[in-house]
């Protein structure tokens, strides 16, 4: 009798599939990817079934040939999702799936856990973006309510005379699902809980990330975020009431602003996360090996540091020549397997060192190998403050 293996369904075969499947090899567990296209790179490690998120025949067979479902990516329709839970469990849930895919549901979700958000209000005609911006001011974000991510579908007004392009460019988007419109945060930083719960309710969180964007999309992550500890305290705490709140199973981030001392939610993702990459060499448990284990109902592993670390994004095309960043012989390079497209993310790059003196001299030395300096730049003075000798 040949032993069978656990198998987890994913619907989405991008990077974060991709590096699931890699952390799921040693367990044991195999994956199965579902993308509505041939080339999604997860498909290079586990079997790529190519089917549209509404082909039922191709998931009703997806369906019988796995043992759990789980995403990477959270632009699935909820109602594929809902469908699927008939036939095999699907951690997380479609309501948790949901509740993520509406920018105005997750606010009213933060709210509700006692979680302060920027300003905002729905907008879905022109005269509502008048009286938002009426109310809310500039500077401000309009974002569309749904199916944004990486800054794709947001436009920043600097100044009430910015609401026609605002309009021009999103108003098109404002029927059927709607916009919102947000207050600017000029924050002092932006951080990510990553966080974990099991099926049978364990939760355990990783320690707080910081996180640099360029353009809407990450750009680099440090952790552990130099924070108060009673801040980053609160943020594990909202993290494990948002959780508890959702019925939460598998790994998700929560996105904050951190402003005048206080933490404002900025959006949760239900599933692995970028800014959790750092974790495959920098905790003791990489944030995908705990998801792994979670949609299974495995016990969770250890989510605790085993060395700060910081991670550089690829955006676009990955850097010529690779062997640069492989010569830094403690660089951990990960390459996705993608052909370059603007604004794709194609890569990345982790040093955990022990020690913060070396960990920000590994990092400029990797940046100035890949004339990725100014990349790194927004982050020295956080690198620097670590690496400081405490008095
Ligand atoms: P989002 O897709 O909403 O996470 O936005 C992407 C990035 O845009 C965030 O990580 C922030 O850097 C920036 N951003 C989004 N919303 C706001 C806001 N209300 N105030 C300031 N910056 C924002």
């Amino acid at each position: 009798m040949s032993r069978r293996l656990p198998v987890i369904g994913i619907l989405g075969g991008g990077q974060l599939a991709r590096m699931l499947a890699l952390a799921a090899a040693p367990l044991g567990v195999r994956c199965s990817v579902v993308d509505g296209s041939a080339d999604a790179c997860a498909g290079q490690l586990a079997p790529l079934r190519v089917a549209d998120w509404r082909d039922l025949a191709s998931l009703e067979q997806f369906a019988a040939a796995v043992d759990v479902v789980t995403f990477d990516f959270e632009n699935v329709p909820a109602a594929t999702a809902e469908w699927l839970r008939q036939r095999v469990p699907v951690h997380p849930s479609p309501e948790a799936l949901a509740v993520a895919q509406d920018r105005i549901s997750e606010k009213m979700l933060f709210r509700a856990i006692g979680l302060d958000t920027p300003a905002f209000a729905a907008v879905s005609t022109r005269s509502e973006l008048d009286a938002a911006v009426a109310r809310i001011g500039v500077p401000s974000i309009l974002k569309t309510r749904r199916l944004g991510y990486d800054g794709k579908g947001q436009f920043r007004l600097r100044s009430a005379t910015d609401v026609d392009a605002a309009w021009a460019a999103l108003g098109a988007q404002a029927t059927p699902h709607g916009l919102v419109l947000e207050a600017f945060v000029p924050f002092t930083r932006e951080l990510s809980v990553l966080a974990v719960r099991g099926r049978d309710g364990e939760f355990r969180t990783w320690p707080l990330t910081q996180n640099w964007h360029h353009q809407g999309i990450l750009a680099l992550s440090h952790a552990p975020a130099e924070v108060a500890p009673e801040l980053a305290a609160l943020a594990l705490h909202k993290a494990q009431a948002l959780a508890e709140k959702l019925d939460y199973v598998g790994v998700f981030a929560l996105e904050l602003f951190e402003h005048a001392g206080h933490l404002l939610g900025n959006e949760m993702a239900p599933r692995v996360h970028n800014s959790g990459h750092w974790t495959i060499e920098g905790a003791v448990t990489s944030q995908f090996e705990n998801h792994v284990r979670a949609v299974l109902g495995l016990p969770l592993g250890a989510t605790t540091l085993r060395a700060p670390s910081v991670m550089f994004n690829w955006i676009d095309a990955l850097p010529e020549p690779v062997t640069g960043a492989l010569a830094l012989s403690d660089v951990h390079w990960h390459d996705y397997g993608k052909d370059p497209r603007p604004g794709r993310k194609v890569g990345h790059a982790t040093i955990a060192c022990a020690d913060s003196v070396q960990l920000l001299a590994r990092a400029q030395a990797l940046a100035q190998a890949l004339g990725r300096e100014p990349q790194l730049a927004p982050a020295l003075p956080v690198l620097h403050a670590g690496a400081a000798p405490r008095g």
